[in-house]
């Protein structure tokens, strides 16, 4: 059974009598209205731990003023069932209040430098901040010695990483493959917001990310790429906001293929943001 935990003092009583025991413990992250996605990171977790321990917050602060954070999907019943099957032992689940004593403007605040600053942050300045405050508010309510987090939202766990680095959390942090569905789009709570015109358009993502890795294999420059990936991109019907091929760190490449890369969308259909990549190596220039 897994034990599902609304008030702190009695989460942490049970990770403590965990730690007695010498158990290594594992903690998961997420938003709820879980997927095979969130599923997979368990049965990941349950890997490299002895207890894994799953977290659903719907996090009031990282949702811009229009974003969806009222129309989330909430789904804790099912959840918690389906955290069940991959035999996950506890759920955590905090209140906004628990979260956030003081209130959500008053929140002391951890800015990650850089990695926080590109990509998302154009049209986001502020989303990464209040990811890795939420994250590292469970980090130490929880302190787990790993979690685990999808490579699915790329920038995201480089964020993690540095943050977990830089402040010398002592946990592993584990990146957990993107599961997809069979036509390439990426799982996510969000998809369920397309309709099935848009849920058609929506494999352009990963078929335009497949496209960008492959022009770049066979020496096509940079900006022509990502100038045609976009460009595919808005004929289908995407706002586009970038299509670009960055280093694994997410900085500009300097120089052509000659090592890993990584190819990022993020475009909205209709009122669904999306966000996806593809991580690859470049055959060496002799
Ligand atoms: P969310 O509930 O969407 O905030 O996601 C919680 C965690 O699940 C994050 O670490 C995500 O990167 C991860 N995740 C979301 N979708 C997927 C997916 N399709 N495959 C693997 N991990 C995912």
């Amino acid at each position: 059974m897994v034990q599902v935990f609304n008030c702190l003092d009695a989460m942490r009583k049970k990770i403590t009598q965990w730690k007695r025991e010498g158990l290594r413990i594992a903690l998961v992250p997420t938003m709820g209205n879980l997927h095979e996605g969130h599923y997979s990171m368990v049965t990941l977790a349950r890997q490299h731990a002895d207890k894994v321990i799953a977290t659903i917050f719907v996090n009031p602060t990282q949702f811009g003023p229009n974003e969806d954070f009222d129309c989330y999907p909430r789904t804790p019943e099912g959840d918690i069932l389906g955290l069940e099957q991959v035999s996950c032992d506890a759920v955590w689940i905090p209140t906004v209040e628990t979260m956030y004593p003081l209130g959500i403007h008053k929140t002391t605040q951890i800015h990650v430098p850089g990695v926080s600053e590109v990509l998302e942050a154009v049209n986001r300045p502020t989303h990464f901040d209040s990811v890795a405050t939420v994250v590292a508010r469970l980090f130490l309510q929880v302190q787990p010695d790993i979690a685990v987090f999808g490579r699915k939202d790329y920038q995201q766990l480089a964020v993690i990483r540095q943050m977990t680095t830089e402040l010398n959390f002592p946990i592993q942090i584990i990146g957990a493959d993107t599961i997809r569905e069979e036509d390439g789009l990426a799982k996510s709570s969000r998809n369920q917001y397309l309709s099935a015109e848009q849920r058609l358009m929506s494999t352009i993502i990963y078929r335009t990310l497949l496209d960008m890795r492959e022009g770049y294999i066979a020496g096509r420059s940079r900006a022509n790429i990502e100038a045609d990936a976009t460009a595919a991109l808005a004929v289908a019907g995407f706002q586009v906001e970038y299509a670009v091929l960055r280093t694994p760190e997410l900085a500009e490449p300097t120089s052509e293929c000659d090592e890993n890369r990584v190819a990022l969308i993020a475009a909205v259909l209709g009122r669904t943001r999306l966000i996806d990549h593809l991580e690859f190596s470049c055959p060496k220039i002799q």
